[in-house]
C-alpha cells in the first residue's frame, strides 16, 4: 500500500496517444509542484488528465476555459482544530478538514473519513473523485470531501461523542443543506453521522437536510446504507451483461467488511453468486463454502455493533483467515475491491487475470493503483473506476437531500428502483462515451460522460 511519503510515479496506463502524453506530464508537473507531498491527489488527477487532455484537444472551448485546471483547484479548503477530552480527562487535540472542491453542479456533496491515515492530500483526492461521480449520477449535487486524523477504533462512545461535537462546532460554520452536505466515509457511520447531526441541530437550531446518511427515524432514507454496495453490484450485473453473462454462480472476492463490503455481499448473494472473502486492515478470511445470509449478519453485528475483528469468523465458522494478507489471490469469476485505497496492485492484477477474474468494480475510491489498472485495461477485464461503480452511495444521499427538501419519505421499493436506474445510467454514459479498440474502456467513459457536464456548467458560469 503507497503512503504519503511515497513518490508518485505518473505514467501512461490507458491508451493515451504520444503527443497528449507530454502535455499530460506537463501538466502533471504543475499539479505536483502546487501540491507537494500529495501523492494520492497526484494519482488521482493523473488518472482523470490522461482522458481529458486528449478529449480537451478536440474541445478547444473546454481548453481555453481551463477548465481541467480549475477542477484540479478546490474551490475552498477548511482546516481546524478539533480539541475534545477523552475518558481519563486529558486533552487531544485532532485535525479537522473540509475540502469544498466544486458547486458548479449544486451544493457540495462527499462523506467525512476519520482514519488516522487522513491528511489534505488524500481529502483532496476523494474530493477531486467526488466532483466526477457525482456529475455522473446526474443529480444536482457538486463535490467536496472533509474528515479527520481521528482514529474511533478503540475508543469509547462518549470519546466519539465528545469528539463529534468538537469537529462539529467548527464545521457547523461552512455547512448547511443548500451549500455543503457531508455524509459518512470510513470510520463515520451512522454512530458518528447521530452526533454530528445533534451537534448541528442544537447550534444552529435548525433541523434541515444538512447530513445524509441520517437514520430513519430523524431524516434518513431507506437504502442509503445499502447503496453504495448495492450500486456496485448493480453496476457490475451490467458490465457482466455487456459479455453475455452474470453473477448468477460465479464466484466473487471482496476486500472489506465495513459498509460498503457488507452490502456489496448481500447482493452477490442475493444475485446468486458466491462470496468467498472478506478482510479488513489484519487480514482476510477465505471461506470456500460461501459466506450465506446468515453468516453475513453474524459478520454485520461483528463489524458494526461489537466492533469486532474479521478473524473472529474464521473462528466462528471454521473459514482460514490470511494474517496481513489482501484477497487477490483467491481464484474467482468477479472482484469488488471495497476496502481502501491502493490496495490492489500490479502484482495482485495479474494474478487476478491469470486467475481468470471475468470482471472488477471498485467499491472503494481508487482501490487499484494506476499499474494494477494498466493490467485490467491491457488484458481486456472489464474494469470499472471506483467514480462509476461506487456512485450508488452518494445517489441515495442526492435522493435523501430531495427527500428532505420535500419532507416526504420514499418506499423502499422506489428508492432501490431509482438507484438501479442510476446505476444503469452510469453504466450507459461509459459506454457511450468509452468506447475503444479493446472495447468499452470504463475510465475513459466516467471520466469524459462526468467532465462533460461539469465544464459546460463552469463555461456558462463565467470565471468561477
Ligand atoms: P468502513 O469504515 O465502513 O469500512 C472500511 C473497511 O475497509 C473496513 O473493513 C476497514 O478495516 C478496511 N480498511 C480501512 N482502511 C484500511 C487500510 N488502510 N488497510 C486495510 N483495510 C482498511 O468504510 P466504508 O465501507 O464506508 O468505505 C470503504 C471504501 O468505500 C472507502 O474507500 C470509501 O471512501 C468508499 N466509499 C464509501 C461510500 C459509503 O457510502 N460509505 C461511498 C463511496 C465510496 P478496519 O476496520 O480494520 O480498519
Amino acid at each position: 500500500m503507497e503512503t504519503k511519503t511515497e513518490t508518485f510515479k505518473a505514467k501512461a496506463s490507458n491508451g493515451t496517444p504520444q503527443a497528449s502524453s507530454s502535455h499530460v506530464e506537463k501538466f502533471m508537473e504543475i499539479i505536483i509542484a502546487k501540491n507537494p507531498g500529495e501523492p494520492e491527489f497526484h494519482q488521482a488527477v493523473h488518472e482523470v488528465a490522461e482522458t481529458i487532455i486528449p478529449y480537451q484537444e478536440q474541445h478547444p472551448e473546454f481548453q481555453k476555459a481551463k477548465i481541467l485546471e480549475r477542477i484540479a483547484e478546490p474551490e475552498r479548503v477548511i482546516m481546524f482544530r478539533v480539541p475534545w477530552i477523552d475518558d481519563n480527562g486529558e486533552y487531544q487535540v485532532n485535525r479537522g478538514f473540509r475540502i469544498q472542491m466544486n458547486s458548479a453542479l449544486g451544493p457540495y456533496k462527499g462523506g467525512l473519513r476519520f482514519h488516522p491515515t487522513v491528511y489534505l492530500g488524500i481529502l483532496k483526492f476523494l474530493a477531486f473523485e467526488q466532483v466526477f461521480k457525482n456529475s455522473l449520477t446526474t443529480l444536482p449535487m457538486g463535490g467536496g470531501k472533509g474528515g479527520s486524523d481521528f482514529d474511533p477504533k478503540g475508543k469509547s462512545d462518549m470519546e466519539v461523542m465528545r469528539f463529534c461535537q468538537s469537529f462539529m462546532t467548527e464545521l457547523c460554520r461552512h455547512i448547511d443543506a443548500n451549500t455543503d452536505v457531508p455524509a459518512g466515509d470510513i470510520g463515520v457511520g451512522g454512530r458518528e453521522l447521530g452526533y454530528l447531526f445533534g451537534q448541528y441541530k442544537r447550534i444552529r437550531n435548525e433541523f434541515t437536510g444538512v447530513l445524509t446518511g441520517k437514520s430513519l427515524e430523524w431524516g434518513g432514507s431507506l437504502i442509503r446504507p445499502e447503496a453504495t454496495g448495492y450500486g456496485c453490484v448493480y453496476f457490475m450485473d451490467e458490465m457482466l451483461k455487456t459479455k453475455g453473462k452474470s453473477l448468477k454462480g460465479a464466484t466473487a472476492v471482496i476486500s472489506g467488511s465495513g459498509n460498503v463490503a457488507q452490502y456489496a455481499a448481500e447482493k452477490v448473494i442475493q444475485m446468486g453468486g458466491k462470496v468467498l472473502t472478506l478482510s479488513d486492515s489484519e487480514g482476510f478470511i477465505y471461506d470456500k463454502d460461501g459466506i450465506d445470509v446468515k453468516k453475513l449478519a453474524w459478520v454485520m453485528e461483528l463489524k458494526n455493533i461489537k466492533r469486532g475483528r474479521i478473524k473472529e469468523y474464521a473462528e466462528k465458522f471454521s473459514a482460514d483467515f490470511y494474517a496481513g494478507k489482501t484477497p487477490w489471490g483467491v481464484k474467482c469469476d468477479v472482484a469488488l475491491p471495497c476496502a481502501t485505497q491502493n490496495e490492489l496492485g500490479e502484482k495482485d492484477a495479474e494474478v487476478l487475470v491469470s486467475n481468470g477474474c471475468a470482471a472488477v468494480a471498485e467499491g472503494a475510491n481508487m482501490p487499484c493503483t494506476p499499474e494494477a489498472m494498466h493490467v485490467f485495461l491491457k488484458s481486456g477485464t472489464l474494469y470499472a473506476p471506483g467514480k462509476a461503480s461506487n456512485a450508488g452511495g452518494v445517489a441515495v444521499s442526492g435522493l435523501e437531500m430531495s427527500q428532505n427538501s420535500m419532507r416526504l419519505s420514499w418506499s423502499r421499493e422506489e428508492v432501490d428502483e431509482r438507484l438501479r436506474n442510476i446505476m444503469k445510467n452510469i453504466h450507459s454514459t461509459c459506454v457511450k462515451y468509452g468506447q475503444d479498440e479493446k472495447g468499452i474502456n470504463y475510465v475513459k467513459g466516467a471520466n469524459i460522460g462526468g467532465f462533460m457536464k461539469i465544464a459546460r456548467a463552469m463555461i456558462a458560469q463565467g470565471h468561477v
